[in-house]
């Protein structure tokens, strides 16, 4: 028998690709962790990452002697960025990319201003869309919201 807080622990280890600060558990990739079994939900489908994602915690898990602990992908409820972390939510904001909320606009991580705008749905990878500040007209990333 594995203990399931052995193995959140592992997967606490585990950063997403995309964002090496956050790790899958912060960012609410991870739903459930039991005796035997990992549930995830990818941040989209259709994500590049998603594979890798995948790939990185067997590899995690196989290399702390968890080898018998599966992998069950589960796309229901689809993820929502309500599942992010507090903790996850500020190290996005550290690592410049705006935390995601339901708001239409998003706050510049630079300067703080909501004075922001979409430029292009697809920023440095498929999961965010590009915004920019209209006060420091800085360009910065953000998770696209379902
Ligand atoms: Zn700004």
């Amino acid at each position: 028998m594995n203990d399931p807080a052995a193995i959140r622990a592992v997967l606490e280890t585990v950063m997403d690709p995309e964002i090496p600060v956050v790790s899958v558990v912060d960012l609410g990739i991870v739903r459930e962790v039991t005796a035997n079994k990992v549930t995830i939900t990818p941040t989209y489908s259709g994500c590049p990452a998603t594979a890798f994602i995948e790939r990185s915690i067997r590899e995690a898990l196989d290399s702390n002697g968890l080898g018998d602990v599966a992998i069950a992908t589960v796309l229901a409820p689809p993820w929502t960025t309500d599942w992010i972390s507090e903790r996850g939510k500020k190290a996005l904001d550290a690592y410049g990319i705006a935390p995601p909320d339901l708001a239409k606009t998003a706050t510049c991580p630079r300067c703080g201003s909501a004075d922001t705008e979409e430029v292009s749905r697809f920023g440095s990878t498929p999961c965010k869309a590009q915004w920019r500040c209209r006060d420091c007209m800085e360009p910065f990333d953000r998770f696209k919201c379902h």
